[in-house]
């Protein structure tokens, strides 16, 4: 298998087979974000990712997914990703789905139908980062997409059968910003019905590919308690149908889970717990 620069994958896709289709991310241009950042946006070649592939046969039964890598595979024009598909289903007939990073505005690009057609061939998640979805907020981080583009992509995804994972990032509205980013977050994912959710942290340092640099918007790192606060207030006014809720990211500090909206009070009740604490 051929692996360029660092390769990140979400916590949910340890055990899947990584395969790299794409070099960095299409965007590329959040200011946040510095996955991607000493990588020049371009497409594999089709005969090196089919050969990772039949490189990997050896190991099948060793893994039930496959996760196509980097930023934002979904970007890859459809034709292009159907070969891909077609042969991960010709050489890996039982594995449980391939999955993806993915950016609304590739879910936007897509004609009608070719979203059904990349589910049937065996596309099962893409994961999204809606980040904030605060258009003020957005806007700050050169995200390139509004609150409304994520709601529409969402629906496109849901009416393909296409899961949907997505992540916020609690803190990135700074101290300003942060009930008013935490409040249109709750807006936003109550229209989208994600079927998870990924809470993670702005974060200081390349480490964990999150970092914020533009200070000069007064956008700082948030505190614990503030991490806390934003949970809190973020859980009290989601209402999701059915949806897994967790904050096991490397990059946040606090780490709850569970299923919303059943669990919705025990993880209030955590989140309590830690906040009347010492330790944050
Ligand atoms: S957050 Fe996502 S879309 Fe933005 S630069 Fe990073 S990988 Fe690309």
């Amino acid at each position: 298998m051929m692996y360029e620069g660092t390769i990140y994958r979400p916590p949910s896709e340890a055990d899947s087979l990584l395969v790299q289709v794409t070099i960095g991310c299409a965007w590329n241009k959040c200011t946040f974000c510095s996955m991607y950042k000493d990588k020049q946006y371009r497409i594999r070649s089709l005969e090196e990712v089919m050969a990772d592939l039949r490189e990997a046969e050896r190991y099948r039964g060793r893994f039930k997914r496959i996760f196509l890598c980097d930023g934002d595979a979904l970007a890859l024009p459809t034709p292009f990703l159907t070969k891909i598909l077609e042969e991960i289903k010709r050489l890996f007939p039982d594995i449980d789905g391939v999955r993806v990073y993915a950016s609304s505005r590739d879910v936007l690009q897509k004609k009608p139908g070719e979203l059904e057609s990349l589910a049937k061939l065996g596309l099962d998640m893409a994961y999204i980062g809606l980040e904030s979805g605060s258009d003020k907020v957005l806007a700050a981080v050169n995200k390139g997409i509004t609150k409304q583009e994520m709601i529409d992509s969402a629906a496109a995804l849901h009416k393909a059968g296409i899961k949907q994972s997505i992540s916020v990032i609690s803190g990135l509205g700074g101290k300003e910003l942060s009930e008013e980013h935490i409040l249109q977050t709750a807006d936003a994912l109550n229209k989208m019905q994600p079927d998870y959710l990924g809470m993670l942290v702005l974060h200081e340092g390349e480490d964990v590919g999150l970092y914020y640099v533009t200070e000069e918007q007064g956008l700082r790192v948030p505190s614990s308690r503030q991490v806390l606060a934003e949970m809190r207030l973020l859980m009290e006014h989601l209402e999701l149908d059915d949806c897994f809720f967790s904050s096991a990211h490397v990059s946040n500090y606090f780490y709850v889970k569970g299923r919303l909206p059943g669990e919705k009070q025990k993880i209030l009740a955590q989140i309590d717990s830690a906040y009347g604490s010492r330790v944050y």
